[in-house]
């Protein structure tokens, strides 16, 4: 599998003219090694040449964390060691350099300055793209994370979660547990919004109790180890109503769920991401709520809960067999209440996969 994805990128890398990669820090080196780099202000650098063998340049005292591979050699650097200078020399005279997005800004200037006479380009233009098409591994890894996610928003919606009483800051905490226990070993978020605050997307959970009578939106999600050692991610979204919803929030919901269900149908392979946007939008703006929906329709997911592709209008990117992503639109009432309705999922060649499978219903608890 590794072996494969690293065969894979070098084909990219000769299509596009790229010499060589330096993946630190961020999603490309798990993707492409099995290992996750701490953040921290000692070098790691993944040194990709186009022809030749590939080096991951480490902290010695991280080494024991990787996994030997045949797909590269480790160059274990001491303390007093200069890990911008070894890197250097594995990069050589490669004239274009491709650099991971998320490498801190203090190594690329110093690596530029070592390597003055290189051209340096994003390396996501290299992996980005192979990365989004998920093979059957990450599918796998990300459909048991969206199982795992279902069966919790089954038992916020069977009333298994209490909610009258309690602050959403509480309510919050119990899903992060329930998300580990469900077999996540990270929780990313749990967004619990109660009432008004629902109409603010990214709400943060605070002390405000929830109340019979209102609605809750609850938007969740943590990484999952798959086979490979790497973490997937799920990420849903359900809403539930304590009571009788009024009748404006029952025709708000139901306009959402149309929304969400022509748009996931809409998935297919072939269409441009922006044409699975503007189904949700379309369903949403002709019952009267188009400005109320106020963000893209969604995000790809992988190793990173928002990566390539988004499900944005200006996206012309053609959906293809492998992509995951986030099909979430929303319906906001600032000062009201507020629905968004979530499911990860996978364009197939026999069609769009849902990942999650939770009832779409509105509960009503
Ligand atoms: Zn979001
Ligand atoms: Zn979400
Ligand atoms: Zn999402």
């Amino acid at each position: 599998m590794f072996a494969e994805r690293f065969d894979r990128v070098r084909a990219a890398m000769a299509e596009q003219r790229v010499d060589t990669l330096v993946l630190s820090v961020g999603p490309d080196l798990p993707w492409l090694t099995g290992y996750e780099a701490m953040p921290l202000e000692r070098l790691t650098a993944l040194v990709v040449p186009a022809e030749g063998a590939a080096t991951l340049v480490i902290p010695r005292l991280e080494a024991p964390r990787v996994a030997p591979r045949d797909e590269f050699s480790l160059r274990a650097w001491d303390e007093t060691d200069d890990p911008i200078a070894i890197t250097a020399e594995l990069v050589g005279s490669a004239a274009t350099v491709g650099v991971g997005d998320r490498t801190w800004a203090r190594f690329v200037l110093d690596l530029q300055g070592a390597l003055p006479k290189a051209s340096w380009r994003r390396a996501s233009e290299v992996v980005g793209p192979l990365r989004a098409m998920k093979d059957a591994a990450e599918i796998a890894a990300l459909r048991r994370a969206g199982t795992a996610v279902d069966r919790i928003a089954a038992e916020l919606q069977a009333g298994m979660i209490e909610l009258v009483g309690r602050t959403e800051a509480e309510v919050s905490a119990e899903l992060g547990r329930r998300i580990l226990a469900e077999g996540h070993h990270r929780v990313n978020f749990a967004i619990v919004a109660a009432g008004e605050n629902a109409a603010s997307p990214h709400h943060e959970p605070g002390s405000r109790v929830i109340q019979e009578g209102e609605g809750v939106l609850c938007d969740f999600g943590g990484t999952m180890l798959g086979d490979d050692g790497v973490g997937y991610c799920s990420d849903i979204t359900r809403c539930v109503w304590l009571g009788e919803p009024p009748s404006e929030a029952a025709d708000a919901y139901a306009a959402l769920l149309e929304a969400q269900q022509a748009a996931v149908a809409a998935a297919t392979v072939g269409t441009p991401c922006e044409e699975v946007d503007a189904t949700a939008r379309r369903i949403i703006t002709e019952a009267g709520w188009g400005d109320r929906f106020i963000h893209r329709t969604g995000h790809g997911i992988g190793i990173e809960e928002h990566e390539d592709p988004y499900i944005v209008a200006g996206n012309g990117t053609p959906l293809a067999a492998g992509h995951a992503f986030s099909v979430e639109p929303g319906i906001y009432v600032e000062g009201r209440f507020g629905f968004r309705l979530e499911d990860i999922v996978v364009a197939a060649d026999s069609g769009p996969d849902p990942l999650n499978t939770a009832s779409h219903d509105l509960a009503l608890i």
